[in-house]
């Protein structure tokens, strides 16, 4: 099958490389770690296996059926379980980003973190665009004990944060899934900027009122 005869045009596939470079050019997808995905009712669009984000090539990107199955481009990312598994829980979020950005990967590996919800709500910003942050425990790349654990975080929320490797969002575009991931990471970093000094996070009621204000986000 040819890029033309998939479900994706050229304006998403030029948005998936700009937004991959945006990420790989500010430092937060080093190397060729991190991979983005989009979905249509019936295939889903994903960086390849190996893939830099800074370097995508728009008539490369693999297609997949929504099972998994490749039917054009390069092959795709071994990574595409976890975005499957987030499309499966969340019908109407249609795109996916995953990175192994510093700070999320860093807070990832400190103790005492809250598994329901990794990161406090220091910002309005991170309640608005990630809400809850299920913590998972660490399990190899690619391993079905990952999926398993991917699968219940993503009954509570859109978002993960796994432990020693990174974050994973999904959401309605693939703009906003990739909001939601740098939301993480500079969460991330300020959690760690702040981490020891008693800092005054929102409270019940402030996050409250922002899922009555919001209540796409709840
Ligand atoms: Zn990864």
């Amino acid at each position: 099958m040819s890029t033309s005869d998939t479900n994706f045009d050229d304006a998403v596939r030029i948005q998936m490389v700009r937004l991959g470079a945006a990420l790989y050019d500010r430092g937060l997808t080093p190397g060729r770690t991190g991979n983005l995905s989009v979905r249509t009712d019936d295939q889903i669009m994903i960086t390849p296996t190996g893939a830099c984000l800074g370097r995508l090539d728009a008539t490369r990107l693999a297609v997949t059926t929504l099972d998994g199955q490749h039917i054009a481009g390069d092959r795709p990312s071994k990574e595409l379980v976890l975005h499957r598994v987030l499309y499966r829980h969340h019908p109407m979020c249609t795109a996916v980003a995953h990175l192994h950005s510093t700070s999320a990967v860093a807070v990832s590996c400190l103790p005492d973190l809250n598994a329901d919800d990794a990161l406090p709500p220091i910002t309005p910003y991170f309640v608005m665009r990630v809400g809850r942050l299920p913590l998972i425990d660490y399990a190899a790349p690619g391993s079905a004990e990952l999926e398993k654990q991917v699968v219940r975080a993503t009954e509570l929320s859109r978002s993960v944060l796994m432990r020693n490797h990174g974050s994973l969002a999904a959401a309605a575009s693939l703009e906003n899934a990739v909001d939601a991931v740098e939301e993480i990471e500079e969460t991330a970093r300020l959690y760690l900027l702040l981490e020891g000094r008693s800092p005054a996070y929102l409270g019940e009621e402030d996050v409250a009122d922002l899922h009555r204000r919001f209540p796409s986000t709840a």
